[in-house]
């Protein structure tokens, strides 16, 4: 991957836990995705998938290795810029939704536009447009307490996408929902996937959700294999 293309690249990406109970994590993880493309990291619980999920979203540091995303080394800002770079460039989908309970759908959707004085591609317009593409055009005004668990995560979805990230990122997206509502969610993930044209990268220990990627990876003893 050359130093302006579009994409993810991982080179030597090891993660040590100091401390009474040091402990190393991923221990030479390399993986290269190209821009669009996605991915599903696997493994058991424990294996490291979520610890390997923050570090490409840099909401942590890696010990050693390179992480470059569209050509541009992350680890290598300072706070505002890192700040800045993973509000544009990265939406986030937890298995827990993490909504705010105080603000209603379309708000909780518009936050990510707030950040850095908004100029960025998410506006009311297209936070608006988002939600009825997951279904939840008749929801703007609604407390996340007011909807259901899948709604809860197609607002999450919404708001991932609302900046137009190049990289989407979950954790076990699904994995707080019953199977039916799994798959709906599953498919409106890729469906978006593909519109937005997003890298998508998600973990989790699920085989069902595993199976609907093109690639997959498996994390063994802080690997990939
Ligand atoms: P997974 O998401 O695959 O279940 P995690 O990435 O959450 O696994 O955790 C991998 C391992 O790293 C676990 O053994 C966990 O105890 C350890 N770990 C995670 N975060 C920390 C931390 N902040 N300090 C020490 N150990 C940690
Ligand atoms: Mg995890």
């Amino acid at each position: 991957m050359s130093a302006t293309e579009r994409g993810l690249e991982l080179r030597d990406v090891r993660k040590r836990f100091e401390g009474a109970n040091a402990v190393t994590v991923l221990d030479g993880i390399s993986l290269t995705l190209g821009g669009g493309e996605a991915l599903a990291i696997t493994g058991p619980s424990g294996s490291g998938k979520s610890t390997l999920l923050h570090l490409i979203g840099t909401l942590d540091r890696p010990s050693s290795g390179v992480i470059r995303i569209n050509g541009a080394e992350p680890l290598t800002f300072d706070d505002t810029e890192l700040a800045r770079f993973r509000n544009r460039e990265m939406g986030f989908i937890f298995q827990d939704h993490h909504l705010l309970p105080q603000y209603s759908v379309l708000e909780n959707v518009l936050v990510p536009t707030l950040a850095f004085g908004g100029g960025g591609a998410g506006t009311p317009e297209r936070a608006r447009e988002l939600l009825d593409r997951v279904g939840l055009s008749e929801r703007l005004d609604h407390l996340p307490a007011e909807i259901s668990g899948g709604e809860r995560q197609r607002v999450a979805i919404a708001r991932a996408l609302v900046n137009g990230p190049s990289l989407l990122l979950c954790d076990e997206p699904t994995g707080n929902l019953d199977r039916h509502t799994a798959t709906a969610i599953t498919d409106l993930l890729f469906e978006l996937h593909e519109q937005e044209g997003t890298m998508l990268i998600a973990v989790t220990h699920s085989l069902e959700l595993a199976e609907r990627f093109p690639r997959r990876v498996e994390l063994v003893d802080g690997k990939a294999g």
